[in-house]
């Protein structure tokens, strides 16, 4: 239910967050240009990577909703997908780990569909937790794999 009432604002905030990372960001690296293809992402022409010294979160009605139905751990993430649209913050740019992993979600995103994506991304992390919600463990397990090949 809390999922079916805060997809729409978010996904509203993520639409946003992504035209400006569009605006703003730069295209993959050679070698992230590799990990997207490993990773199967269908459009990595279209990934814009945005270095923030803060990763921007929702405005603050937002968040106090989706604090008050969560137990997700939104202070001070370390970076953040928005569609094709991916924020690193500063400190792990470098990363290609992080990277990997933000690129899972941009793949998560085409296979689902922005909306759907992010109505799972809500439910799964109300009912089971940031650590455990599945779209986070595939990230994890993906990003490790990818890296070694
Ligand atoms: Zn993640």
């Amino acid at each position: 239910m809390a999922a079916v009432i805060l997809t729409p604002p978010v996904h509203h905030w993520i639409q946003r967050q992504e035209e400006r990372i569009r605006r703003e960001g730069r295209p993959l690296t050679r070698a992230e240009f590799a990990s997207a293809r490993n990773i199967g992402l269908k459009d990595s022409g279209r990934v814009r990577i945005l270095v923030v010294a803060h990763i921007p979160l929702p405005a603050g009605w937002l968040l106090k909703g989706i604090a008050r139905f969560s137990r997700v751990a939104l202070a001070d993430p370390v970076a953040l997908t928005a569609g094709h649209g991916i924020f690193l913050c500063s400190a792990v740019a470098a990363d290609p780990v992080v990277v990997r992993h933000e690129l899972v979600h941009v793949h998560q995103y085409e296979r689902l569909g922005r909306r759907a994506f992010l109505q799972q991304y809500i439910r799964d992390c109300l009912v089971d937790g940031y650590r455990d919600s599945a779209l986070e463990k595939e990230a994890r397990r993906l990003s490790i794999r990818a890296g070694r090949d």
